[in-house]
């Protein structure tokens, strides 16, 4: 379970391979992370609050410019070892399928931009879990961002570049994606929680210290594969906004907990459950924070738990493998969990003294097994840099 990744290596491997894909040097490395989300679930395209923090996993990326260009994509994980060679100038929305639309949206989001983008050499490996809700697309879209940032001297600043990120992803991967996931990854810095405003991108680092207390927290893929963009978390964007038109305020994050009663006694049924969490969910993220502020990191363990609920019963995100790890966690002992990110499978998290973190996994894999789920795998998640060059 303990989960040293060394970037740095990593570096030299992502080096050497693109070495021999691209029979050139780079003409440099960077690594931008994936995340977990500790509480602020689907209130980031309702202009709402959330807690993410960066993961020790990272996606890491070579890259040399190219004067032709030509944009000649390359990944361990992708294409089957094939090069995709792409024109930067063609480059449009629908133009690219699989993986290559994300980092080809990026330089095509640059572009949009009026910004000065030729072609590149690149070459990336993760080790970001992909499609396990811990934001492997974000990572990969920020460490493009941020190569090209240097390479074509753009100086973007780091929010600027998260928008850049989550534009490619919303309009040219298809996939419509809040900030969150592109915010946490350019600004989550080591040791601390980013405390995020989605409408300004006003950023508080908030120290998380695990270590200090005597706390773990632990990452429990469930091997559910989510498909954001197959239309279910479209639907749900769409009801909150139509929610929001309904109510007259700009985005349900104008909402605070004493407008909640009138509010809901005025929606259609089906648009009510999801006010209800989106403005529960923002006061959560306001009490984590505080709880955090005050030096009591255990005591985000209720919120944990009671953010899951919402998340299952009002915004019906979750599914019956999230649902059994978070019950189980809790059974064991763990002082919160929830699932993380946009859900229908992925991640779940779970906060639980260190001498507990042992057997509250046990206790998951137990039940995994129990209910004929295949064996989640466990990761740990210390808060950790956001993107930037490694060589
Ligand atoms: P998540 O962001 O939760 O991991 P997404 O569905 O948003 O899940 O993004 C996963 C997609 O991102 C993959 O299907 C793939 O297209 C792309 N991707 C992520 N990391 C890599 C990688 N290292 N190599 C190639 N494609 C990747
Ligand atoms: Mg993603």
């Amino acid at each position: 379970m303990n989960d040293l990744v060394d970037t740095e290596g990593a570096a030299d491997a992502v080096r050497r391979e693109f070495e021999r894909v691209h029979g050139r040097a780079p003409e440099g490395v960077w690594a931008a992370p994936g995340r977990v989300n500790l509480i602020g679930e689907h209130t980031d395209y309702n202009d709402g609050f959330c807690l993410p923090m960066a993961l020790p996993r990272t996606t890491v990326l070579a890259a040399g410019r190219r004067d032709d260009g030509l944009l000649r994509l390359h990944s361990t994980r992708g294409g089957e070892g094939r090069i995709t060679e792409l024109r930067v100038a063609e480059l449009a929305p629908g133009g690219v399928t699989g993986w290559a639309r994300y980092p080809a949206g990026v330089v095509w989001a640059l572009r949009e931009r009026g910004l000065p983008v030729g072609g590149a050499d690149v070459h990336l490996d993760s080790t970001v879990p992909v499609g396990a809700g811990l934001s492997s697309s974000a990572a990969l879209e920020c460490a493009v961002a941020v190569a090209y940032d240097e390479l074509y001297g753009l100086r973007l600043d780091r929010p600027e570049t998260a928008r850049v990120a989550q534009y490619a992803e919303n309009a040219f991967a298809g996939v419509p994606c809040g900030v969150m996931d592109q915010m946490a990854s350019m600004c989550c810095t080591e040791g601390n929680a980013l405390h995020l405003d989605s409408r300004t991108l006003e950023v508080r680092q908030v120290p998380f210290d695990l270590t200090g207390h005597g706390l773990r927290l632990l990452v429990l893929d469930t091997g559910v594969s989510h498909d954001l963009a197959d239309g279910a978390y479209a639907a749900l964007r769409a009801g909150c906004e139509r929610a929001a038109g309904l109510l007259g305020v700009a985005a349900l994050r104008d909402l605070g907990g004493a407008d909640l009663p009138a509010a809901l006694a005025g929606l259609p049924p089906e648009l009510a459950p999801l006010v209800r969490h989106v403005v529960t969910e923002n006061e959560r993220v306001g009490q984590a924070v505080d709880r955090l502020a005050a030096g009591a990191p255990e005591a985000l363990g209720a919120l944990l738990t009671a953010g899951h609920a919402s998340l299952r019963d009002d915004y019906r995100v979750s599914c019956a493998e999230t649902d059994l790890a978070v019950a189980a966690a809790v059974g064991a002992g763990a002082l919160g969990a929830r699932m993380t990110g946009g859900g229908f499978g992925g991640s779940v998290i779970a906060l639980v003294r260190e001498d507990a973190a042992e057997g509250v996994a046990r206790a998951v894999a137990g039940a995994f097994a129990s209910a004929g789920f295949k064996p989640p795998s466990v990761l740990e998640a210390v808060p950790s840099a956001g993107a930037r060059r490694t060589a």
